[in-house]
């Protein structure tokens, strides 16, 4: 086996190749346009669901492509490498689809899952809240129950698409019966649920998707509203939260690998002394930095990917915050190093890279903050006390 292969089969290299050529096709300025307009990237987002890229996560039986998360996050990396990158994909097929088709009963798989995976539904997830933020244990969204419904009552921040997604996977809790503890629970909330407010945040990121902050006034939801099972909450939760990580990995890594490609094409052509800037190694090393930490990302990606398709959500939820981390890193070195290269360039609106300076510290907050992540490492990985 060539050692290429060994690391991604051919079906992936083809998919890689797949998606780069629809992605080239609209590419930078398409997302750029869109953003402006205040519209959204419909016609690429259409295109990549009728490709079969969209749900290729989610099970052949409800209209997915039967594969993993490794598929998927290659599709968002791709997309993202030619500057158009889908932030939906981490939320809709990605945590909502996994959860609802390893969790959902048969019920809720028929409704929503032929829809995800066909692009034509999309769903947005909400587990932040203004006074809980990193300590998602704070939170205190509640829902109680009344006669066969749940009434669901708390308030939500920084919830990406609700304004597109036909409903919204809302974390909340339940109290336990025997103990009287709150334990999380997963609810499905329609966009239009009587009670379900949503305010757009006023965001400097400049990106097509929108975050919401999100009021639930006594949601009154029926009892089928409850993804899966009510007892194991906690377990349902993270088997969306580790696919969350590694796609944010990769919507970092293609953010970095499109900043990078545009450097180094500058850097080729432009010459203000007698060589092209790319022959100063101050130009070059920097780039050269960034390939590699790129790459270094990419493959922890590929790790965490593989462990959770194989159904180690464990031996993922290490591989997926490295990841996380290693990608969002890279990332915003790259795009730091991308902009300066261009010099006064970096900093126009024709280039587009500056905006991304922005875009790319998204990946360090979001889902979980690079501190998160370095407590994560300390504590679970290497044994160290605790400091909260
Ligand atoms: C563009 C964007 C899109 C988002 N989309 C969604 C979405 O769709 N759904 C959703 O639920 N959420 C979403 N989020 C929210 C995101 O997950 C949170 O912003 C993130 O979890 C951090 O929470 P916070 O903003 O409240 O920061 P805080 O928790 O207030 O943290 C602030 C700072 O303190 C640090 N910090 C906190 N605690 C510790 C500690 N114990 N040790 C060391 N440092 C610490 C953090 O690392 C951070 O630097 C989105 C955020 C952004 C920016």
């Amino acid at each position: 086996m060539p050692p290429s292969t060994l690391i991604e089969e051919n079906e992936h290299k083809t998919l890689r190749e797949a998606v780069a050529a629809l992605g080239n096709r609209y590419g930078r300025p398409y997302i750029t346009r869109v953003t402006r307009e205040h519209a959204h990237p419909d016609e690429l987002w259409t295109e990549a669901a009728e490709l079969g890229f969209l749900g290729v996560n989610l099970p052949e039986e409800y209209g997915g492509g039967g594969a993993g998360i490794t598929e998927l996050s290659i599709v968002l990396e791709e997309l993202g490498a030619a500057g158009c990158p889908l932030l939906m994909l981490v939320v809709s097929p990605a945590i909502c689809g996994t959860v609802i088709a390893r969790f959902g009963t048969d019920a809720q798989k028929r409704r929503w899952l032929p829809g995800l995976a066909d692009g034509t539904r999309l769903m947005a997830f909400g587990i932040t809240e203004p006074d809980a933020g990193s300590n998602s244990h704070r939170i205190t969204t509640t829902a109680r129950r009344d006669g066969a419904d749940w009434v669901l009552t708390g308030r939500k921040v920084f919830i990406s698409g609700v304004d597109r997604a036909d409903a919204t996977l809302i974390v909340g809790r339940t109290e336990d019966a025997r103990t009287g503890r709150l334990k999380p629970c997963l609810f499905i909330v329609p966009r239009d649920a009587e009670g379900f407010e949503r305010r757009p945040i006023d965001m400097e990121l400049k990106a097509a998707e929108r975050q919401f902050e999100l009021v639930l006034d006594d949601v009154r939801l029926p009892a089928d509203a409850l993804v899966g099972d009510q007892d194991a909450g906690l377990l349902q939760l993270f088997a969306g939260l580790n696919p969350e990580r590694i796609m944010t990995a990769a919507f970092a890594t293609g953010m970095g690998r499109h900043a990078l490609a545009r450097a180094v094409e500058y850097a080729r052509d432009r010459t203000v002394w007698d060589t092209p800037i790319g022959a100063h190694q101050a130009v070059a090393h920097p780039l050269a930095q960034s390939h590699i930490e790129l790459e270094l990302a990419r493959l922890m990606t590929q790790k965490a990917a593989r462990l959770y398709d194989a159904g180690d959500d464990t031996g993922a939820g290490e591989a997926a915050n490295m990841a996380k981390y290693a990608a969002a890193e890279a990332c915003a070195k790259a795009v730091d190093q991308a902009v300066h290269t261009l010099g006064g360039n970096g900093l126009t609106a024709e280039y587009g890279l500056a905006s991304l300076v922005t875009a790319a510290r998204v990946a360090r907050i979001a889902p979980v903050s690079r501190e998160m992540i370095l407590n994560y490492v300390s504590h679970r990985t290497l044994g160290l006390p605790k400091s909260y």
